[in-house]
């Protein structure tokens, strides 16, 4: 792999692409522009320049797993679950892994040979991804700073925890979002059938596909499949420990393309999610009122506030609101979860709403 490692401005950049990468000048140029305008964001927030390792990777999967192991090793602590791409509904392209809490230092990885570079909508997909997953070093950098995973502890064991670290994790994926797509727009500008140029957005590279995304997914993991899931487990037809996984990893997943699909219909300027869906009984009853008690403060806020008391204030917001919001969709699922102390907790299931 060919290896370039950059010094702008004080700040290292290393960047790395397969041999053969078309246009990789142009790929580390406009890395090299969003980087630094994103580090802008963070200087002035006072947090020191980190290092930014930017992997396009061919095999996307191998490269994820052995940097995961890398950082393992360096820290003496064991890799987390084996990486896949399939996510619900989807594919990942995009994985920031951070080599210390405080994100300073962090691997950005790109699944490159998921992207056609050589060709216009490719190249504004490839570097669209870059802005999204740079954007989660900032947001992440900000929020250690501003003392907000004080006491959080990692992984998650009860259902309180799984709760807010949903709330955190989805909260994140609108507001990479929409700060990438404010820095894509500054570097990336788009003429419609020989039209005037303006401002290209992530939803001009994306369209409505998380959108699309989420109605596919909603019949069959939302509404009949989560009370179905429920009945299953009253039924005897699953153990009480499958339920809480499918439920759990459910909402973390339709919660994530949420986040996804908030932040691009805003972006190109299309109906709410929520909205669009809103006769889906699943979004009526479960979903909507959830995630509108979870995402209100983030929508209300810029994604990475000037100071770092307000970037706290948000992240406290968001978590809070976020897990009140997914522990009252469990419990219309017939589900309340009992926090015991010392990280023992319980499930009680009763009927769900539907
Ligand atoms: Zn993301």
């Amino acid at each position: 792999m060919s290896h370039v490692l950059l010094i702008v401005s004080g700040v290292p950049f290393d960047f790395r692409a397969p041999p053969g990468t078309p246009r990789v000048d142009e790929i580390e140029a406009l890395g090299q522009l969003i980087s630094g305008a994103l580090d802008h964001i963070a200087e002035g927030l006072g947090i020191e320049p980190g290092i930014t390792h930017i992997v396009l990777a061919e095999d996307f999967t191998t490269e994820v797993a052995s940097t995961d192991r890398e950082i393992a090793l360096q820290h003496g602590g064991s890799t987390g679950p084996p990486f896949t791409v399939e996510r619900l509904g989807g594919l990942v392209a995009g994985k920031t892994l951070a080599h210390h809490d405080n994100h300073l230092d962090a691997t950005v990885l790109i699944a490159s040979g998921m992207i056609a570079w050589d060709d216009q909508a490719g190249f504004a997909t490839g570097i669209s991804l870059l802005a999204h997953e740079l954007a989660h070093l900032c947001i992440g950098r900000a929020r250690w700073a501003s003392g907000a995973l004080e006491g959080v502890l990692f992984p998650s064991t009860t259902g309180t925890e799984y709760a807010r670290s949903i709330a955190r994790t989805s909260s994140e994926e609108y507001r990479a979002t929409v700060l990438a797509n404010i820095v894509f727009g500054v570097v990336v500008s788009v003429s419609v059938n020989g039209g005037e140029a303006r401002r290209m957005t992530v939803h001009d590279v994306m369209g409505d596909s998380y959108t699309d995304r989420l109605v596919g997914v909603l019949d069959e993991v939302v509404h009949p499949g989560w009370p179905d899931t429920v009945l299953d487990y009253r039924w005897g037809r699953i153990t009480l420990g499958e339920l809480g996984k499918r439920i759990i990893e459910g909402t973390d997943q339709v919660f994530t393309i949420l986040g996804h699909a908030e932040s691009h219909a805003e972006a190109g300027d299309r109906p709410r999610p929520i909205d669009a869906c809103a006769g889906h009984r699943g979004v009526e009853i479960y979903l909507g009122p959830a995630w509108e008690q979870l995402i209100g403060a983030a929508r209300a806020a810029t994604p990475v506030p000037g100071t770092l008391d307000e970037v706290r204030a948000l992240e406290d917001e968001t978590v809070s609101q976020g897990e009140a919001a997914i522990l009252g969709m469990w419990s219309k699922l017939g589900i309340t979860v009992e926090e015991r102390g010392d990280r023992e907790w319980a499930m009680w299931v009763t009927d769900p709403e539907r």
